[in-house]
């Protein structure tokens, strides 16, 4: 089981946050105090294709200057990125909706993201083997929705899509809003 991660969707949260850090334990040593801003993580993704884009904001528990803390860094990701991933949950999201209903051939013609069929394949791959742990967390929310969820060539998958866009009715990106909701990564 991986530890909790830590996610933000808007601005105004990771404010709340930094303003909330003197009171907030460290996940690693549960050390209060200790945590300090350090910095972001960034990299190029499909949002931003031709300038490197945040993707997680950095504390550090610190142990410098006589401070209680492990000397660790935490990440804090923005809801919508995804570990080892370059493009966001919503163009993840859109491609893994085209290759349940349409094939994985044609979902990467279809996706407007330039990446190697390799690529495509290997993030199919990481969806696949993360589908029971997405709809054992999905369960802790509520049932999949009643019925068949369409036509499909991958029914399972398709059932695990449905089950996101239900439990996550009212957001532009169900998959953002599981990993912000859940603490874990989608993939
Ligand atoms: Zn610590």
């Amino acid at each position: 089981m991986d530890p909790p991660r830590w996610f933000y969707r808007h601005e105004h949260e990771w404010v709340a946050l930094v303003e909330r850090l003197k009171l907030t334990p460290c996940p690693h040593c549960r050390v209060v105090g200790a945590l300090i801003r350090h910095g972001s993580l960034t990299a190029f993704d499909d949002s931003s294709p031709r300038r490197k884009t945040v993707r997680a904001r950095r504390l550090f528990c610190s142990n410098r200057h006589r401070r209680p803390g492990c000397g660790r860094t935490v990440s804090v990701w923005i809801a919508d990125k995804v570990r080892r991933l370059s493009m966001t949950t919503r163009t993840l999201g859109t491609f893994l909706q085209r290759a349940v209903s349409g094939g994985i051939a044609a979902a990467i013609r279809a996706t407007p993201c330039p990446r190697s069929d390799r690529t495509w394949q290997r993030i199919w791959q990481r969806f696949d083997r993360a589908q029971s742990r997405l709809r054992t967390a999905l369960w802790e929310r509520g049932p999949p929705p009643e019925g068949p969820p369409g036509p499909s060539r991958r029914p399972a998958a398709a059932q695990v899509l449905a089950h996101l866009r239900a439990t996550f009715p009212d957001v532009d990106c169900p998959l953002a809003a599981f990993q912000q909701a859940t603490r874990s990564f989608v993939l």
